[in-house]
């Protein structure tokens, strides 16, 4: 099973991506956490990637294709995947589309959580990972059972990403509308597109997803 997660930042795509990961075996491919960890380099090309991911700016499209590409080429991805993050412009899109063809695979749904903006801007700024294991949590709507320590690994360091603020989110939701929404209508004439109400409790959008997944 492939799926794909649309929605804008702060949607719960990563949240619902880990959840469905585990019950059905699938990856997650985040393409945010890949450019992260490639930044992490140091050398130029990679310095280049982390200033444009600060201002909460795009990358190019071609570099995001080969990335993704290269990574569904993996053995782990051979049980399906989840694409988080990407595609993120029309021409992604299409790119993806004829890359599956060439590698004979198929997308089984492509699922876009629906938030308002100021939910957004709101889950975005509150959110933080563990630096070991990755959960994601929220100073409000998901903290650790025990202060300061996590859930599920039990690390007591966290991380915040850097371009977690109220002003690169409020640019990163403007792309979103701008460069990402178009390619709604793409999918929708294809007619994979399904949707869920991201403004419900993180377990009921793992309902309102699995009803789409097993038809009753
Ligand atoms: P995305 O991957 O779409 O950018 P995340 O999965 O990181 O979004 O979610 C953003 C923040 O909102 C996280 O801190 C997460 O814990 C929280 N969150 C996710 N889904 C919900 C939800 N349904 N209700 C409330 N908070 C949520
Ligand atoms: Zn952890």
């Amino acid at each position: 099973m492939n799926l794909i997660l649309l929605g804008p930042p702060g949607a719960g795509k990563g949240t619902q991506a880990k959840r469905l990961e585990s019950r059905y075996g699938l990856v997650q491919l985040s393409t945010g956490d890949m450019l992260r960890a490639l930044v992490t380099k140091g050398d130029t090309l990679s310095q280049e990637a982390k200033s444009i991911m600060d201002s909460g700016k795009l990358m190019p499209d071609a570099l995001m294709v080969r990335m993704i590409s290269d990574r569904i080429d993996e053995p782990d991805c051979a049980g399906g995947f989840i694409l988080d993050g990407f595609p993120r412009t029309v021409p992604q899109a299409q790119a993806l589309d004829d890359m599956l063809d060439l590698k004979k695979l198929k997308l089984h749904a492509v699922i876009e959580m629906k938030v308002e903006d100021d939910a957004l801007v709101e889950r975005i700024v509150g959110r933080f990972t563990c630096a070991k294991c990755g959960e994601g949590y929220h100073d409000r709507f998901k903290r650790t059972a025990v202060d300061g320590v996590c859930d599920v690994c039990g690390h007591t360091e966290f991380k915040r990403r850097a371009d977690d603020t109220e002003t690169t989110v409020r640019t990163r939701l403007e792309n979103y509308h701008k460069q990402t929404a178009p390619i709604l209508p793409y999918y929708e004439q294809h007619g994979t597109l399904r949707q869920v109400n991201g403004m419900a409790a993180i377990e009921e959008v793992t309902q309102q997803i699995e009803a789409i997944l097993h038809p009753a």
